[in-house]
C-alpha cells in the first residue's frame, strides 16, 4: 500500500516516493539533540515521533539510513561551558550518552549515523566559502560570515518555503548573530562566528578568521556529507520550521543550486496536564524524572505513540497510568497466546497487518492503528476463553502481532523471570495447601503479593505472574 505522508513544503498529503530509482533507499535526517541539558518530553516526542517514520519505512520494505546530528556547538552550550568552567567535549559529552540511553530507554532504534557539529568544521567551512563564492555570503565589520537573504532572493530562489513570510517588511542590512530569533526578525543570519572573549577555549582557526559555526550551517553541511546534496526525508519538531530549517533550505540550496529535501515533516507541540511545559508550573519532565517517578520508557513511548504528530498532544501522569494499563492488556493477550501456541510456528494472520498497515500509510494515522491492535486483543482474548483457538492459530496470531510491534517497538513483555525467593515462597505455599494448612497458605500469598507477585491457578499447575 503506497504510504502517504504531509509534507510542510508542499502543505498537502502526498504520496511517499524515494528519490532512489529502484524505490529501495531511503535517506531519512533528523535534527538531534542539543547537548547542553537532559532532553524533555516534548523532545522525546520528536524522537519518538522520527522513530515512527524509520519504523514505517522499514516495515514497507525501504532501507532506510537514518541519520541524526549532536548539535554540540551552539550558543546554549558555549554559555554552559563558560559558567561550569569546564570543556565544550567533557560538557556535551555527558549529555550525549544521556540523551543515547535515554533514546534507548524509549524503545527507539538508534540512528545509523550520529555526525557531530564539532568533528565537521572542514565540511562547514567548505560550505560556507562556497556561498561566498556564490555571491550569497558576506564577511560583516563585525568579523562574522553572514548569509545574504537578498543575493538569495535575487538568484531566483525561494526564501519562505516552509512557512508564509513578509519578506516586504524586512528590512535591508538587517542581522542576526543569535542561533535563535523570532520571524519577525527575519534577517541575514551568522554562518561564522567571530571569536569573542565569551566563546573561551571553543573556536577555530578559518579562511575568515578564528571563530565557530552557526547552528543552522551546521546541520546543512552534516546532512550533505551523510545523505548527498538532496535527499527524501527531513524531520524535527515544528518549532524548528523557522528559522532553523528554512535557513537549512537556503544554505543547502544556495550552495548547490539543487533542491535540497523532497519531504519535510514536522511533529506538533507537546502540552503537559495542558500547559505549556515549563519549569515554574512544576510540568517539566525529562524522562528521567518520570522514570524517578516509577514509570517505565516502554509506557511514555506508548503514550507518546498514542496521538498523531500533527495534533498538539497533552500529556499527562494521568495518561500515563492509562497507558500501563493499556500494556497489561497486550502483554497478557501476547502470553497467552504464546501458552496456546507452545512450539507450534505459522506465518502471519492478514487482518490485523492489513489494518495496521492501511493505518500507517494514511499519514500514519496511529490513533486507526491502536484500534486495530485493541480489537484485534478483544477478539484473540475471546476465542482463547472460547478454548476455539489452535495452536497454529495463535502461533499465526503472534507472528501478525510480531509484525506489527516491529513498528509500535513496545515489545509484549516475555513472562518475568521470578527469583529464587519468590520460587521458593511458592513452593512452601503449595506444600502448605498440600497440607491443608489454609491459614499459612493464605498468609504465603499476602506476602507474595507485597513482594509483587501473584499466584494463578491453570490447568497446567500454579503459575507465577508480577503484578
Ligand atoms: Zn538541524
Amino acid at each position: 500500500m503506497a504510504l502517504k505522508l504531509f509534507n510542510t513544503l508542499t502543505r498537502s498529503v502526498q504520496e511517499f516516493v524515494p528519490l532512489d530509482p529502484h524505490g529501495k533507499m531511503v535517506g531519512l535526517y533528523c535534527c538531534g539533540p542539543t547537548v547542553y541539558d537532559f532532553a524533555h518530553i516534548g523532545n522525546w516526542r520528536t524522537f519518538v515521533f522520527a522513530d515512527l517514520v524509520r519504523r514505517t519505512l522499514e516495515f514497507s520494505g525501504y532501507v532506510v539510513r537514518h541519520v541524526m546530528n549532536v548539535t554540540d556547538v551552539e550558543d546554549k552550550i558555549i554559555k554552559r561551558v563558560r559558567e561550569n568552567k569546564t570543556t565544550l567535549r567533557e560538557f556535551t559529552g555527558k549529555f550525549e550518552t544521556a540523551f543515547l540511553d535515554d533514546l534507548k530507554a524509549l524503545g527507539c532504534r538508534e540512528p545509523h549515523q550520529k555526525p557531530r557539529a564539532s568533528e565537521h568544521i572542514p565540511e562547514i567551512i567548505a560550505l560556507i566559502e562556497k556561498l561566498v563564492a556564490r555571491g550569497m555570503a558576506y564577511q560583516a565589520h563585525d568579523g562574522s560570515v553572514y548569509f545574504s537573504i537578498e543575493k538569495y532572493r535575487g538568484c531566483g530562489c525561494h526564501y519562505g518555503q516552509l512557512l508564509k513570510l513578509n519578506l516586504d517588511e524586512m528590512r535591508a542590512g538587517e542581522r542576526v548573530a543569535s542561533d535563535e530569533y523570532e520571524k519577525e526578525s527575519i534577517a541575514d543570519f551568522a554562518l561564522w562566528k567571530a571569536r569573542v572573549p565569551d566563546d573561551g577555549e571553543v573556536f577555530w582557526p578559518s579562511p575568515f578568521g578564528e571563530g565557530r559555526p552557526g547552528w543552522h550551517i551546521e546541520c546543512s553541511a552534516m546532512s550533505i556529507k551523510a545523505l548527498g546534496e538532496t535527499f527524501d526525508l527531513h524531520l524535527g519538531g515544528e518549532d524548528l520550521k523557522f528559522p532553523h530549517h528554512e535557513d537549512e533550505i537556503a544554505q543547502s540550496e544556495g550552495a548547490t543550486g539543487k533542491p535540497f529535501v523532497k519531504f519535510w515533516l514536522h511533529g506538533a507541540h507537546l502540552l503537559v496536564e495542558g500547559k505549556k511545559m515549563s519549569k515554574s508550573l512544576g510540568n517539566y519532565f525529562t524522562l528521567r524524572d518520570l522514570l524517578a517517578k516509577g514509570f517505565t520508557g516502554r509506557e511514555v513511548r506508548f503514550l507518546l505513540l498514542s496521538s498523531h504528530y500533527r495534533e498538539t498532544f497533552n500529556f499527562t501522569l494521568d495518561g500515563l497510568h492509562g497507558a500501563k494499563t493499556a500494556l497489561a492488556r497486550i502483554d497478557e493477550c501476547v502470553g497467552k497466546l504464546r501458552d496456546v501456541a507452545g512450539n507450534a510456528t505459522a506465518g502471519p494472520d492478514s487482518k490485523l497487518v492489513e489494518q495496521f498497515s492501511a493505518a500507517l500509510a494514511d499519514d500514519l494515522n496511529v490513533s486507526a492503528a491502536w484500534a486495530a491492535v485493541f480489537e484485534w486483543v478483544r477478539e484473540t482474548n475471546k476465542s482463547i476463553a472460547d478454548i476455539s483457538l489452535s495452536a497454529s492459530d495463535a502461533a499465526a496470531a503472534l507472528a501478525a502481532w510480531e509484525k506489527v510491534d516491529a513498528v509500535l517497538g513496545i515489545s509484549a513483555k516475555a513472562e518475568a523471570e521470578v527469583p529464587a525467593e519468590i520460587s521458593a515462597l511458592a513452593d512452601d505455599r503449595a506444600a502448605a495447601k498440600k497440607a491443608r494448612d489454609f491459614k499459612r497458605s493464605d498468609a504465603i500469598r499476602d506476602e507474595l503479593k507485597a513482594k509483587g507477585w501473584v499466584i494463578e491457578d491453570t490447568p497446567k499447575g500454579i503459575k507465577l505472574k508480577k503484578i
